[in-house]
């Protein structure tokens, strides 16, 4: 059967350079969707590769000189490799992973596989190096470069413009979603791939990533080693994929009454895999909706999030582009509610360090901060007061902002994506309406400890942070 191809708004050419002739194959750079499934830019990869008669090769790389990089970003990241590898390997494609463990090895290993390639298609992601490296790349490659949109459910370009919150983007989803609510349809390669298609020299510099491995390749890389694996998660396709059944049979029918209850545990901790690209969003989308009619179950909260929050941050990123991390991307009303109260006095004041140790005043605040320590994640709902108390306890809103990106790059699993900066900017009003003026926040909605402690089980989750801490720093 032909498979359906990747719908044309999903994709855009970022050069206009032709293909080379007498290509050995097509090549794959997964730079965020790193999976070998549930994948557009795999699928379309696939599409010219049989349109010419060739083999996929997928390349992915992982260097050390990106902000922060560090044992727990790339362990994660390493563990993903063996899944890869083998469901790539499973369906024929071909799969070269390249570590570059120090800043004089080389680092070039793209534009050599593409120096056999007769065109290369990559993820469009609009943060991080992703979004960098499409818009230097292209001009350089030679060949032509088409950035595939895998990580939304409804394509990014379907926004002309950037959505001024939930509401806005809401009914164009809704519109939108039914037809988008498909799987991948992902051809058959019809060439396979063989090793002897690259030279015994650049097969020499491939990666053979083993999870036995992992621990010394993560060691053998100039990064900084001081930050721990997470305690919680495991990266890769299997574990994700783990993650999202427990979400099924345990937790989906508790998320609507109990996903604002951290102690409780009814989230899917999928964001660090969705972030990786180890799972993709419209699977899990499915994987929901069918769960829940079969069970009878409501999914719309978890939709709500997993599909309106999660776009309008990718709407947000695509269109604020460098400005992500900066504060005047704000509406208007939020810089002047700031500059208004830029003067008033914090009731405590601590440096990025103290932040960073959890050394507040605040038991609730140090055990979300421990949480992100631990694990590399902090729960939704503790998340937004840990950002709104960074706020209100800097000296300024852009040391805030500077801390709560740094404590990302370094921590979060699930940092640097679209989400980090659209929620950190969520803190300081986007995508928010203005609220009852008060001291250091103005307008900005503000959240309180004693607003925690009468919503959720504040002691629960400070003791389950307490003992966890307490069993992996003993
Ligand atoms: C200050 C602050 C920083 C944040 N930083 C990040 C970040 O770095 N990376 C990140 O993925 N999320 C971030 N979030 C949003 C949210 O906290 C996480 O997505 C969520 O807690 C992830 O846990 P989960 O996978 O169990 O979520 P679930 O509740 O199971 O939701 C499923 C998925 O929906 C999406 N989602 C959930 N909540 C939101 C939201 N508010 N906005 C957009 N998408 C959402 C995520 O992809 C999530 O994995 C941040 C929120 C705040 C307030």
């Amino acid at each position: 059967m032909v498979a359906v191809p990747v719908s044309a708004d999903r994709i855009r050419c970022l050069n206009t350079a032709l293909p080379r002739p007498k290509a050995a194959y097509v090549l794959y750079w997964a730079q965020m969707n790193r999976r070998a499934t549930w994948n557009y830019a795999l699928a379309h990869a696939a599409e010219i590769a049989n349109a010419n008669d060739l083999p996929v090769l997928v390349y992915e790389g992982l260097t050390c000189d990106y902000k922060a990089a560090n044992d727990r970003t790339h362990t994660f990241i390493l563990e993903g490799v063996p899944d890869s590898a083998a469901e790539l390997r499973a369906i024929g494609a071909g799969h070269f992973f390249y570590l570059r463990t120090g800043h004089l090895s080389s680092n070039d290993i793209l534009y050599r596989l593409a120096a056999r390639a007769h065109s290369v298609v990559s993820d469009d992601y609009p943060a991080f190096i992703a979004a960098q490296h499409n818009t230097t790349v292209p001009e350089r490659i030679g060949i032509p470069y088409t950035a595939v949109d895998s990580s939304c459910i409804v394509p990014m370009s379907r926004h002309e413009k950037r959505n001024y919150g939930a509401y806005t983007i809401r009914p164009k989803i809704r519109r939108e979603l039914a037809a988008c609510m498909e799987p991948v349809d992902m051809p058959s390669l019809v060439r396979k791939w063989r090793d002897n298609l690259l030279p015994p020299d650049l097969i020499a510099l491939r990666t053979n990533v083993t999870p036995s491995a992992i621990p010394s390749l993560v060691a053998s890389c100039d990064i900084d080693h001081s930050i721990k694996p997470s305690v919680e998660y495991t990266g890769g396709a299997k574990a994700a994929r783990k993650r999202l059944e427990i979400f099924l049979k345990d937790r989906l029918r508790r998320y609507s009454k109990e996903s604002s209850q951290p102690s409780k545990h009814a989230t899917s901790n999928l964001s660090p895999y969705l972030h990786f690209g180890h799972i993709s969003a419209l699977q899990v989308a499915l994987a929901v909706r069918d769960y829940a009619e079969e069970h009878k179950l409501m999914a719309e909260e978890f939709l709500e999030e997993l599909i309106v929050r999660r776009e309008l941050a990718f709407n947000f990123a695509q269109f604020a582009g460098e400005a992500v991390e900066s504060l005047d991307i704000l509406p208007d009303w939020c810089k002047r509610t700031m500059k208004k109260h830029a003067a008033d006095p914090r009731p405590y004041l601590y440096t990025p360090e103290q932040f960073e140790a959890a050394t507040t005043h605040d038991e609730l605040w140090n055990a979300a901060q421990r949480e992100l320590l631990l694990r590399g994640t902090i729960h939704g709902y503790y998340r937004m007061y840990w950002g709104k108390k960074i706020i209100e306890w800097s000296p300024t809103y852009e040391d805030a902002l500077r801390t709560m990106i740094r404590l990302h790059d370094i921590y979060a699993l699930d940092g640097r994506d679209p989400n980090t900066y659209t929620n950190i900017l969520w803190c300081f009003g986007l995508h928010d309406r203005p609220w009852g003026e008060r001291p250091v926040f103005g307008q900005l909605r503000y959240m309180s400890f004693d607003g925690m402690k009468r919503k959720t089980d504040v002691a629960a989750y400070i003791a389950e942070i307490t003992a966890s801490n307490a069993a992996h720093t003993a």
